[in-house]
């Protein structure tokens, strides 16, 4: 059993560590920015870093998209900025259901333009009243003749405003459908999604009547969850990834102000509560990030199949980030809480980890029901309704 990175991945950390040296100095400005930063975009496209999120055949590095390598390279983005960081991971979130299902024409108009980052990509499901619960989406796809129209209302959706395109979910008589709706399309408006504690770009988008050529459906009508549930197994880990490199920031802030400030004529490092804080968070996230290191590298193998190890992942490493920077905050007092400090972004960036791609509590409900089934397979005894 060998823990280490193999060779590919750290060199793939190289590479992202060297757009986030870039980035470093524009961060403050862009992760305050719930519009698209020009630097930060200019730089993610020179580093070719959206190449891991397109199979090769459409402009992409590998063969087939490997969340080993993006979870690496988000936890080395979002050490840096989280506008950096969600502008990686939306390329990927935003375009897989065209990679997965999407016809030849969508593929080849669309993904060489995502690979490159000269169009940015954006994934549309939840809705002002449907959040977890996305069977429970109103968007509905009408027929007219051949084609359809699109008809309804998206939320908090990334990227809003700035993608070139958007792969919706609609309901689509008794099932659900994706579909790809180009940014410029008749009838689509996108207003800014009211602004939240860490900034983000967030649109809240509106379909009146869009018309929607049957050639826009994405795969096959009525299978739009089955590639939303592909798309969420295949990023889920890469959160778990993201939240790794917030909790290290955090820790790195506070280990530096405890090595460097005295109080009672010692270290801070060295006062006993203080050192616990730190070995704790230390210790936390190592189990976390072991964690998600195997289940990205089970989703290698089969994202579908490691999902639970994913949201395992999720859960762990985004509930310790939170945890970590709260202590980070503690171990550095007063200096902790300045206004537009790293460690002040940092704590209002933990916050949504926990709640998008999949909040806590329902990765739970879902981890829950693994560790059940697998029980009852093996006992052999059959699960009450
Ligand atoms: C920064 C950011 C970016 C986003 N980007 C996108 C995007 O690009 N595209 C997109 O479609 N959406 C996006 N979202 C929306 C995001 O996917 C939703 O916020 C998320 O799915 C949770 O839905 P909700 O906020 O409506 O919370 P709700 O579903 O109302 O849940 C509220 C709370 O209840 C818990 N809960 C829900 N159901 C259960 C249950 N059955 N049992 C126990 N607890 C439960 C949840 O974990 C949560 O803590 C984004 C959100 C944020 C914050």
């Amino acid at each position: 059993m060998d823990f280490a990175l193999s060779p590919l991945y750290v060199e793939l950390q190289e590479e992202a560590r060297a757009v986030a040296r870039a980035v470093e100095p524009m961060a403050v400005e862009a992760d305050g920015m719930s519009t698209l930063h020009d630097g930060v975009a200019a730089a993610l496209r020179a580093s070719r870093l959206c190449e891991l999120l397109v199979p090769e055949s459409h402009g992409g590095r590998f063969e087939r998209l490997d969340p080993l390598a993006i979870a690496v390279v988000r936890e080395v983005l979002m050490g840096t900025s989280s506008h950096l960081d969600s502008l990686f991971a939306l390329q990927g979130i935003g375009s897989y259901a065209i990679t997965q299902a999407g016809s030849v024409e969508q593929r080849e108009d669309w993904l060489p333009r995502v690979a490159t980052g000269e169009v940015l990509a954006a994934l549309g499901l939840t809705e002002p009243v449907a959040g977890s619960d996305l069977k429970n989406i109103t968007t509905e796809l009408v027929p007219q003749g051949e084609d359809f129209v699109l008809r309804g209302e998206k939320a908090f959706i990334s990227n809003g405003g700035a993608a070139g395109f958007y792969s919706v979910l609609a309901r689509d008589g008794g099932g659900h459908t994706m579909v790809l709706v180009p940014a410029d399309s008749p009838g689509l408006s996108v207003t800014p999604t009211p602004e939240i504690a860490a900034p983000h770009i967030l649109g809240d988008l509106t379909f009146e009547d869009v018309p929607v050529p049957a050639s826009a459906v994405i795969g096959v009508r009525g299978d739009g969850f089955s590639y939303v549930l592909a798309t969420l197994a295949m990023f889920r880990v890469s959160v778990a990834g993201a939240s790794l490199g917030l909790g290290e920031a955090a820790l790195r802030e506070a280990a530096r102000h405890a090595g460097t400030r005295e109080q009672f004529g010692r270290p801070l490092a060295r006062q006993g509560a203080i050192a616990e804080m730190l070995a704790d968070s230390w210790a936390e996230l190592e189990a976390a990030r072991l964690l998600t290191y195997r289940a990205a590298s089970l989703a290698r193998e089969d994202p579908a199949a490691a999902l639970h190890h994913s949201s395992a992942a999720k859960l762990l490493a985004s509930e310790t980030a939170g945890k970590v920077v709260d202590r980070a905050v503690q171990v550095m007092g007063r200096w902790g809480l300045l206004r537009d400090s790293k460690i002040e972004r940092l704590t209002r960036q933990a916050r949504p980890m926990r709640i998008y791609e999949g909040g806590s509590q329902v990765l739970r409900l879902g981890i829950a029901r693994e560790v059940v089934q697998d029980v009852l397979r093996e006992t052999g005894t059959e699960a009450v309704r």
